[in-house]
């Protein structure tokens, strides 16, 4: 049980489709374990298990004072939306408005195999819907409409950790500023 490092955007683990979990063993309560110790060392408000680097279908979330953790996901969402700036712990010490669903209804399982339903608005709603996204490969930057992924990208490229990712199987260790993205990196 450790804290692992965070992959950041440029690994192509993050742009891969993540694999749904069929063994609902010891190795993955101590990935869903890892996943928490990582996003609270962080500290974030979720973490997916393609972001250290595992491509199954796992993600974690500290809301509200709720830890979550949901295995092999399905959403429904609601046609309201809501705006609002989102953060990646991929993308450290960046957040841009982010166009999400309102309300969302997450089905999966929990780290032993029971069928789970969480229901969320605002940021859980959010989250799930992040972190979702990180099992397909998706990543938030591919959610914002093209003006602001414009400006985005041009942060991201002036970023100090922007061209690290994953050179020759090197993780850096980046320090993420709570401050700018106030814990709530996803
Ligand atoms: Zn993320």
């Amino acid at each position: 049980m450790t804290v692992q490092s965070i992959r950041l955007f440029g690994d192509p683990v993050l742009v891969t489709p993540a694999n749904p979990v069929t063994d609902f063993d010891k190795e993955l309560r101590n990935l869903v374990s890892d996943l928490t110790q990582t996003m609270q060392a962080a500290p974030g408000a979720g973490l997916a298990a393609p972001q250290i680097g595992v491509p199954l279908r796992v993600f974690v979330w500290d809301i509200d004072d709720e830890l979550g953790h949901l295995v092999n996901p399905t959403l429904d969402l609601s046609e309201e939306m809501q705006e609002g700036e989102e953060g990646c712990l991929s993308f450290p010490n960046l957040s841009f408005d982010t166009p999400r669903a309102f309300r969302a209804v997450a089905k999966g399982f929990n780290m032993y195999g029971d069928p789970v339903v969480v229901e969320g608005t605002e940021l859980l709603a959010r989250c799930l819907q992040h972190e979702t996204d990180h099992l397909n490969g998706v990543l938030f930057i591919d959610r914002m409409n093209s003006e602001q992924r414009k400006i985005a990208m041009k942060e991201i490229r002036e970023s100090d950790w922007f061209g690290l990712a994953n050179q020759n199987g090197f993780v850096p260790k980046i320090k993420i500023s709570p401050h700018n993205t106030h814990g709530q990196g996803l």
